[in-house]
């Protein structure tokens, strides 16, 4: 099955229609940087299960670490620990900013970030959480009253608390992002003297890179002056780092690209390199706090998933993975925009590293690009809080023939969107 599969054309009605496929495709197999469908088709993949596979498909190293771990020890269900779970907790807490060395494992994003707010609000004994406008946190309680891209995602929200504040889109042309950054302080600083008393907050919750919202990097200046803020009003800063975690943006956390260190941070997606894992790292204090929470999570920290993420760490250090992507994504954004410059339905392009995005003229053109990718074998998402921004999450191990290939094909696409009405 191709393209605009729906479940009824599998001839199934067990699964729940609305069960997530963002590309709108089926798959039935993947190798490196490339999937095929049923039909034995090929697409380049440029979506990374959503940054989960930044090794790209099957990597055989950390399908051997997994293997020999689902043999040894397959799981524990939070009655014991296992081996694998504590020398992964080493070694992330190793490639963490430093202070950041206190690992708490979960099994889903969104279980990090509910660990993290529920964290800051014992630690501080505080109840406000301040997010920031485009954000994507997660569909648990917490993670999606912090949610703010999409006004649907809020709906029958009981977790209050929750403001919203600005954070500095740079949209328009000419458009400096410092300006933008001092304007959206100065709205946070204006929220504390009108809204919601700073000393009343648990913390602030921002992505480095806000991911869903669009691709959107927040900057050095916008999060130091989150941090400068946190530290004047007793505030915990957390970096949701689900995403830009794990070297995706070229470091292995997006803080260290910012120089700017938060009091935890949580990372999932890559983590496992596409086991589920996902963990809250901070300070031993602050995680300290739950002890009397009665924490817990019967798939937190599948000793399988330990084995295959500390797998992946292994093969990054080794082939200078980081390095790479820090100088190639600089490369590609510049030819990102080289291209948005040249079409049309496209307005510009952005991002950090491999986490790239076009914003489109409008929702529609993002759509016909899309689809005109997928279409000529190049998988690719949009999204965007105004569903007007296609995705670029290549595998970070993509080769430079196939980036050349995919921006190729994305290239043709949006030629061929920008004769649309
Ligand atoms: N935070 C961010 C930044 C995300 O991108 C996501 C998932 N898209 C989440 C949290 C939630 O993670 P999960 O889907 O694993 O719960």
């Amino acid at each position: 099955m191709g393209h605009g599969d729906t479940v009824e054309a599998h001839g199934q009605r067990a699964l729940a229609a609305i069960q997530p496929n963002h590309t709108g495709t089926t798959m039935a197999r993947g190798e490196g940087s490339w999937v095929w469908d049923p039909e034995g088709r090929k697409y380049l993949d440029l979506v990374s299960g959503i940054a989960t596979l930044n090794l790209g498909h099957g990597r055989p190293e950390v399908l051997a670490a997994a293997q020999a771990q689902m043999h040894t020890l397959a799981h524990g269900g939070g009655a014991f620990l296992d081996q694998p779970v504590y020398a992964f907790a080493e070694r992330l807490a190793g490639i963490t900013p430093d202070g950041i060395d206190s690992i708490l494992f979960s099994a889903t994003g969104s279980g990090a970030n509910e660990s993290a707010l529920h964290m800051a609000r014992v630690a501080t004994g505080r109840d406000d959480i301040v997010s920031f406008r485009g954000s994507f946190h997660g569909r648990t309680e917490a993670a999606l009253a912090a949610s703010v891209s999409r006004a649907e995602f809020r709906t029958k929200i009981l977790a209050t608390d929750v403001t919203v504040a600005p954070f500095p889109h740079v949209e328009a042309p000419g458009e400096e992002p410092d300006d933008l950054a001092d304007r959206a302080l100065a709205e946070l600083d204006e929220i504390h003297e009108t809204e919601c008393l700073p000393e009343e907050v648990a913390a602030y919750v921002v992505e480095p890179v806000q991911g869903l919202g669009g691709c959107f990097p927040a900057g050095e200046r916008f999060l130091s002056g989150l941090r400068e803020r946190a530290d004047r009003y007793g505030i915990l800063l957390l970096f949701d780092e689900v995403q830009t975690g794990m070297g995706r943006t070229g470091a292995w956390f997006a803080a260290e690209r910012y120089g700017v260190t938060p009091d935890a941070l949580t990372s999932a997606k890559a983590l496992g390199s596409g086991f589920p894992i996902s963990a809250l790292a901070t300070r031993h204090e602050l995680v300290e706090s739950l002890q009397k929470s009665g924490h817990g999570s019967t798939f937190a920290a599948s000793p399988v998933a330990c084995a295959a993420g500390q797998a992946a760490i292994d093969v990054v250090e080794r082939e200078g993975i980081l390095e790479r992507v820090w100088a190639s994504g600089e490369v590609v954004l510049a030819r990102l925009d080289a291209i948005a410059s040249e079409h049309e339905s496209l307005r510009r392009a952005r991002g950090l590293g491999y986490m790239l995005a076009l914003a489109c003229r409008d929702r529609e053109a993002a759509v016909a690009i899309a689809e005109g990718c997928i279409d000529r074998g190049v998988l690719v998402t949009h999204s965007g809080m105004h569903a007007d921004t296609v995705r670029l999450i290549p595998p970070l191990t993509i080769s430079d023939e196939e980036l050349d290939f995919g921006l190729g094909v994305v290239e043709e696409a949006a030629a061929a969107a920008d004769a649309a009405p």
